[in-house]
C-alpha cells in the first residue's frame, strides 16, 4: 500500500497533454523532490494532486483511496495541503489572520491555537511579527508565511512548489532546516524545486520530470551521483 501513489496520471490543458501517464510513489514520512526545467510539468503536478487541476487520465490515491475526483476543499481535509508557487500570502492581511485562514479545516479552538504555537515555534520571526501586514514581510518571510498558513490545516502530506525561488542562500538553508524539522514531527513532503542540489540534500528520494514523463527516479544519493542528473540539473557535479 502507497500513502500516495500517482499512477499512470494524465493531464491536459484543453486539448493539449503535458503530463503523459507519470508514476509517482510516496510513502509515509518520506520527502520527495520533484526535479525538472521550466515547462516540465511540475506545477501541474503539485495542483493535480491537490484538486486544482483534474486528470484526463490515470489516478491519484492516498491510503488507497481514489482521491482525484475531490474538490480542493475536500483534499485539504483529507489531509493533504499546498504551498503554492510565489508565495501568495494576503498582503493586505497580518501574518495572524493570514495563518487563521489556513485552519478552516477546524472549528477546535485549543487544536487551532495548539497548531499556531507549533508554527510560531517553527518560525519564530512569524510570532515577532504576528500583528504586522503580511504584503510589509520580505521573500523569505513570506515564503515561511505561506508554509505556516499550508501547515494550519494539520496536513499529512504538504506540497510545496518551489520554496527557494528568489530566497538568498542563508534563507533558502534555513527554510530547508525546517522542513526537515516539519518532516520530522510526522509531515510527509513532496517538494518541488529549480534548485535540484539543495532539494536532494534535504530529499530521501527523488524524481526527474521532462516535457511531462518521468525520466529518472532513486535515491537521491544515487540521483546526486548520476551523470545525467549532474550534467542537467546539478551545474555538471
Ligand atoms: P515552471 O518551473 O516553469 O513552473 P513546471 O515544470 O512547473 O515549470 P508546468 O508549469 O507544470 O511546468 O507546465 C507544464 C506545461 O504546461 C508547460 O508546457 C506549460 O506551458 C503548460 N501550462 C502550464 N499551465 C498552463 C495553463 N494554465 N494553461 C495552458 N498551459 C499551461
Amino acid at each position: 500500500m502507497a500513502f500516495l501513489e500517482l499512477a499512470d496520471l494524465r493531464v491536459k490543458y484543453g486539448n493539449i497533454e503535458v503530463i503523459h501517464g507519470i508514476n509517482v510513489r510516496v510513502e509515509e514520512g518520506d520527502i520527495i523532490a520533484i526535479l525538472g526545467a521550466n515547462g516540465a510539468g511540475k506545477s501541474t503536478t503539485l495542483l493535480t494532486i491537490s484538486g486544482l487541476v483534474k486528470p484526463s487520465g490515470g489516478s491519484i490515491s492516498f491510503r488507497d483511496a481514489p482521491i482525484h475526483r475531490f474538490p480542493a476543499h475536500t483534499i485539504v481535509k483529507l489531509g493533504i495541503a499546498q504551498v503554492p508557487e510565489g508565495r501568495r500570502v494576503f498582503g493586505t492581511l497580518t501574518v495572524r489572520e493570514n495563518l487563521n485562514l489556513g485552519s478552516f479545516v477546524s472549528k477546535d479552538k485549543q487544536a487551532i491555537s495548539k497548531t499556531l504555537a507549533w508554527i510560531y515555534e517553527l518560525f519564530p520571526i512569524l510570532s515577532e511579527r504576528r500583528e504586522q501586514l503580511a504584503g510589509t514581510l520580505s521573500g523569505g518571510e513570506q515564503q515561511m508565511l505561506a508554509i505556516g498558513r499550508a501547515l494550519m490545516s494539520r496536513p499529512k502530506i504538504l506540497l510545496l512548489d518551489e520554496p527557494s525561488l528568489g530566497l538568498a542562500p542563508l534563507l533558502v538553508m534555513t527554510i530547508l532546516q525546517t522542513l526537515r524539522e516539519i518532516n520530522r514531527s510526522g509531515v510527509t513532503i513532496v517538494l518541488v524545486e529549480q534548485n535540484a542540489r539543495a532539494a536532494l540534500k534535504l530529499a530521501h528520494r527523488g524524481y526527474v520530470l521532462e516535457l511531462g514523463n518521468v525520466v529518472i527516479e532513486d535515491d537521491s544519493a544515487a540521483l546526486i551521483a548520476n551523470a545525467e542528473v549532474q550534467a542537467a540539473y546539478l551545474g555538471g557535479g
